[in-house]
């Protein structure tokens, strides 16, 4: 790896281009190179990695990916911090490169040639509908190799929760259906400024083969019906289901059981039976 680079300090880029946080636009940023640098590494050795970042906001965590050897592609909604990461992309030539766009809008099969890793330090107003988003591709595995995402503690409980939790739920079975997920660290509110009301932490998730003949819809619809009624038995949540009650009786799963009773292995073998032939 090449021999660390000299930047400015991050308070001082904040300053000097005026990036005074927004708040509608989840704006707690990160200044303790160490934590970063931590943040960084998870995914593991990312030297000559490719990695899609959102939010590179005045540059923290895409500093640490750079310093690590990283090829980032980041894209930002505030255009404010566009001259502070030009800065930055000049002391990294070729590795990095920023896109003035928001992150909903991007489709990421056509924007890599190559496998990539997704690493975030995510706006929490749009972190879930983008984790979903990314967990719903067609294609499986995903051309990413992995995400590493910083998110509200209670959301990454529910990512990683396991049935009979009270955190267990949809973002659950659908996070763990297709990916190894795993809490990575916590990190304490008062490591960012502005400092948020809640804790964060950092969750990893690694795609595995999906099951075979399921229909991510179908298990998307499932896991609506049955979480949407959290507080009612299965025979109630799912009577609107076409098949739903048949699939249960046919695995022999009482549909007197609540949803978080019900393993993502469980939830998986009634999509099944749901799935058209495919
Ligand atoms: N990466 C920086 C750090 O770790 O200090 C900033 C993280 S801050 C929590 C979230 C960043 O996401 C902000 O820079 C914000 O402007 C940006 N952002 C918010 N909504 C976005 C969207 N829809 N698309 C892309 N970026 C967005």
């Amino acid at each position: 790896m090449k021999p660390p680079v000299t930047l400015p300090p991050l308070r001082e880029v904040i300053k000097k281009h005026g990036l005074s946080a927004n708040k509608a636009l989840g704006q707690n940023f990160l200044f303790d190179m160490q934590l970063l640098e931590r943040i960084a590494a998870v995914p593991g050795d990312m030297d000559g990695q490719r990695v899609f970042e959102v939010g590179p906001g005045p540059g923290g965590l895409t500093r640490a990916l750079l310093q690590a050897g990283a090829r980032v592609t980041a894209v930002e909604r505030d255009s404010r911090c566009l001259p502070a990461l030009a800065e930055l992309g000049d002391y990294f030539p070729g590795q990095l490169d920023v896109i003035d766009d928001d992150a909903l809008k991007i489709d990421l099969p056509g924007l890599f040639d190559d496998p990539f890793h997704i690493v975030s330090n995510l706006p929490y107003n749009v972190g879930s509908a983008l984790l979903i988003k990314w967990l719903s591709e067609p294609q499986w595995p995903p051309q990413w190799q992995s995400l590493t995402l910083m998110f509200q503690r209670e959301v990454a409980d529910r990512i990683v929760a396991r049935e009979a939790s009270e955190a267990y739920g949809r973002l659950s079975i659908l996070a763990q259906w297709r990916c190894d997920a795993r809490l990575a660290m916590t990190v304490h509110r008062s490591a960012f400024t502005p400092p948020p009301k809640v804790m964060s932490a950092i969750v990893h998730l690694v795609p595995k083969a999906q099951p075979e003949g399921v229909s991510p819809r179908v298990l998307a619809d499932l896991t609506q019906a049955a979480f949407g009624q959290r507080r009612k038995m299965l025979r109630q949540s799912l009577k609107g289901l076409v098949g739903a009650l048949e699939a249960l009786e046919a695995l022999g799963i009482d549909s007197a059981r609540r949803p978080e009773t019900v393993s993502v292995n469980e939830f998986v073998a009634i999509a099944r039976l749901l799935s058209p032939a495919l």
